[in-house]
């Protein structure tokens, strides 16, 4: 466990619709973060990360988003409150060891290797040799569409081929959490709609659990089965509840009444957050 300096270290409120017996993935009860410049990023921010759930965290720009994922992946630290991993392996730091993908906005792939070579690249730091890691290279690239692209270049890519390899990368450790900040938010929205269908089959197939920041009402409440609503100046959680439906979620969903409300509620929320602003 992770604590800031006066920290508590009470584990944070369980999901509302989660089964209570399963261990968190994450627990993060009351964490404040205020960087060297004095400004206060998040402040008190309680959630709790259950196994197999897909969580969206939703929220203006500048709300505190990629700070709190940050948090939860163990690339950043606490002032105040507490964090706790309760399911990872912990390393002498207290920090989570390894099993947490991230995939970033920008793919960040490296031009001068081929898709093999960036896929390799989280293994290749944990000191396996290329023969070793090639079955869960291949495994990775066939779970996002790209098995026969092992030996291009990222530069003969489209840019949603670029943002798979990416996906593979953070998914060829087979972590059992995977952070997204805002993935597709460059992507045209026929292939950001693909690959959020794309993204939805990993999630169903592999049981990994997902927390997706985005700032699209639409795509968190297609995507989410949980959504957690931030509010910005300091960043907190506004509101957190489960979005369920008994549909698909696939073109047909998309134009269902039942997406239309969907979106509506989430809608709302984030307006609520926002205190009247656009969005
Ligand atoms: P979001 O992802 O919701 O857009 P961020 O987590 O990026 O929000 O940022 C939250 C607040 O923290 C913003 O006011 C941002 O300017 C500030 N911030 C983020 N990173 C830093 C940093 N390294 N140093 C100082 N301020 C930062």
């Amino acid at each position: 466990m992770a604590l800031a300096e006066q920290g508590s270290t009470h584990a944070g409120a369980p999901a509302a619709h989660s089964p209570r017996s399963s261990r968190p993935l994450v627990a993060m009860d009351t964490v404040s973060k205020v960087f060297s410049n004095g400004t206060v990023a998040l402040s008190g921010m309680s959630m709790t990360v259950r196994p197999g759930e897909f969580i969206s965290l939703l929220g203006p720009s500048g709300c505190g988003k990629s700070t709190a994922l940050r948090i939860i992946a163990g690339l950043g630290g606490i002032s105040e409150g507490a964090i706790d991993w309760p399911s990872f392996r912990i390393n002498a730091r207290g920090l989570p060891d390894g099993d947490i993908g991230f995939v970033f906005q920008e793919p960040t792939l490296m031009p001068w290797q081929t898709v093999f070579g960036n896929v390799y690249l989280p293994l290749r730091l944990k000191g396996m040799s290329k023969k070793a890691a090639a079955g869960r290279i291949d495994a990775a690239l066939e779970s996002v569409g790209l098995k026969d692209f092992h030996k291009a270049y990222p530069r003969e890519l489209s840019g949603g081929m670029k943002m798979r390899v990416s996906i593979a990368r953070a998914l060829v450790t087979e972590p059992k959490l995977l952070l997204m900040d805002e993935p597709f938010a460059a992507l045209d929205e026929i292939t950001r709609q693909k690959l959020n269908d794309d993204v939805l089959d990993l999630w169903k197939t592999t049981g990994i659990t997902v927390i997706f920041v985005t700032h699209s009402v639409y795509e968190s409440a297609y995507l989410a089965n949980r959504i957690v609503v931030m509010k910005a100046r300091p960043g907190r959680v506004h509101a957190d509840f489960p979005l369920h439906t008994s549909l698909e979620r696939d073109a047909e969903y998309r134009v269902s009444e039942e997406y239309r409300q969907a979106c509506a509620e989430v809608s709302g929320m984030l307006s609520e957050a926002m205190g009247g602003e656009e969005h």
